[in-house]
């Protein structure tokens, strides 16, 4: 529940390099969907950088690959922005604080779905105008950039190297730099963004934050000493200890500068939260819609294992985003859960691995099965997803080869029948092993005794929202963001839809 305002908050915070120099980094697993923004206004000038990049720690698992904060001190824009994780970037004994004064920031946590060839210096948030005047930061994706194209075509300003948020960028620079204010030239230019976004913007005098009609991508306001705070997820509040003040609202644009914090409606709003915040990618200690991810998570165990029981003597996560769904399936079967397989926290990007040998090698090296816990035993293994199979077909090989004697594998979500097209980077649709397996084929493909997927009423049921207030595209097909002349590369199949 979002808390009572509080001016009077915590003090000041130190940004500590022992923060940063645990090497576990914390936040649950290796790669997560496209970014993570944070941003800062603080009325009472205080410098708040370090806070800032507090912040981005705390959302590192909505970005691995770059990470970069940019700050005004009323004059200037000043930036940090290199490849690598928050913990390096700004370290203080490779990073002094004070070279990102003033009292208004925003900072971005990168995992580049387009461009990855470019490696991790191409594409880093936030963006400066080549004047330096307004940075820009975004969370989501623009499936279909045919407005963005034509209107900076028209107006002779396309780059054809820039990726969705740089066009963005671009589009909202052409209306500042003929003299709009930040905020007239991100309303002007707003209708071009034809996708999922949750963005943030700032210059010298204001930060504004953003969201798109449907809010497709979470996006908090909180409360901090006086200072207005945005985060991708309440988890980024909680670590520089601001109160949640409540959700950025679909299609709504919140602006705080020296007048304070006022908003403004652009555009009819409808809530369709993507499910697979849910499911995957928030942190366990965000609440999302006012609900808690890991109290979430453990309904969706429990639920599974009504609808999908087995006749087995251990429950087994697979770490670390199953894991309260693996607690909530042995609360509801009663069968013991142990930790049968570890991961190694040095390992990262399994997911985004070209080609299914090397991803299979970097499974391996990811997750360890414990022959001393599983050997001779039927084994229950919760996992959330299954997109490709590689992760699926090696925990079963791993489980089996370290000596379980059956192994049945529960997913905490519906099959994923579609690609995502909103930033959680789901591949083409015929990578997706549902896409062109039955569910008994799916059980072969990965060598389990038994398969139970959650049905989406099931997760609905967990979650406690209505249905329409989630965007559920990648189960159903239904795409709440029209995807443009992406739709082509869909096939739609009816019989999928609630199976
Ligand atoms: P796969 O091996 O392709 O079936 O990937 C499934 C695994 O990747 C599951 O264990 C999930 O925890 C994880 N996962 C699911 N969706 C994503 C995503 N969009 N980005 C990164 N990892 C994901």
């Amino acid at each position: 529940m979002p808390v009572e305002l509080s001016t009077s908050g915590p003090p000041p915070l130190e940004f500590s390099s022992n923060v940063f120099s645990q090497h576990d980094l914390g936040p649950e697993r290796d790669i997560a969907d496209k970014c993570a923004v944070f941003g800062i206004y603080d009325g009472g000038g205080a410098d708040v950088a370090e806070a800032t990049a507090m912040g981005l720690f705390a959302l590192q698992h909505r970005g691995q690959e770059s990470s970069g904060v940019t700050s005004s001190d009323g004059d200037t824009i000043f930036d940090h922005r290199r490849g690598g994780l928050v913990a390096q970037i700004y370290d203080e004994t490779v990073f002094d604080f004070a070279s990102l004064p003033g009292p208004i920031a925003l900072g971005h946590n990168r995992y580049g779905t387009s461009s990855r060839k470019l490696g991790p210096d191409a594409h880093i948030q936030p963006i400066i105008s080549g004047d330096r005047s307004f940075s820009l930061a975004h969370n989501g994706n623009i499936p279909d950039t045919t407005a963005l194209e034509t209107f900076l075509d028209s107006k002779g300003i396309r780059n054809p190297q820039d990726n969705d948020t740089e066009m963005m960028h671009a589009a909202v620079a052409y209306y500042v730099s003929r003299g709009a204010s930040l905020e007239d030239g991100l309303r002007e230019a707003a209708p071009l963004f034809t996708g999922a976004y949750s963005l943030l913007a700032m210059d010298n005098e204001r930060l504004i934050a953003l969201r798109d009609p449907k809010g497709i991508r979470p996006l908090s306001i909180g409360r901090y000493n006086g200072a207005y705070v945005f985060s991708s997820e309440t988890t980024g509040l909680d670590i520089i200890g601001a109160g949640n003040l409540r959700d950025v609202r679909p299609g709504e644009m919140v602006i705080v500068d020296q007048g304070g914090f006022r908003s403004e409606q652009i555009a009819p709003g409808e809530q369709r939260l993507d499910i697979f915040e849910y499911v995957y990618f928030a942190h366990p200690g965000s609440n999302l819609l006012e609900r808690n991810v890991s109290v979430v998570r453990g309904r969706f165990g429990e639920i599974l294992a009504q609808e999908h029981p087995a006749d087995a003597d251990l429950v087994v996560p697979v770490p670390l985003t199953a894991e309260p769904a693996a607690i909530g399936f042995h609360d509801a079967s009663g069968i013991p859960l142990k930790q049968g397989i570890v991961k190694n926290r040095y390992v990262g990007r399994t997911f985004i691995t070209p080609g299914e040998k090397q991803r299979s090698n970097a499974i391996n090296q990811k997750l360890h099965a414990i022959p001393e816990v599983v050997g001779g035993q039927r084994v229950v293994v919760v996992d959330d997803s299954i997109v490709r199979g590689a992760t699926s077909r090696n925990i079963v090989r791993m489980l089996r080869e370290a000596g379980a004697r059956e192994v049945h594998m529960r997913i905490t979500s519906p099959p994923i029948y579609y690609p995502d097209f909103y930033g959680i980077d789901t591949p083409r649709q015929e990578s997706l092993l549902a896409s062109k397996r039955s569910i008994e084929e799916m059980r072969q493909f990965i060598n389990a005794d038994s398969l139970g997927y959650l049905s989406l009423e099931g997760m609905m049921r967990a979650v406690g929202v209505p249905e329409g207030m989630l965007s559920t595209s990648s189960f159903t097909g239904e795409y709440p963001v029209d995807i443009g002349r992406r739709r082509e590369e869909v096939v739609f199949d009816p019989s999928w839809q609630r199976s």
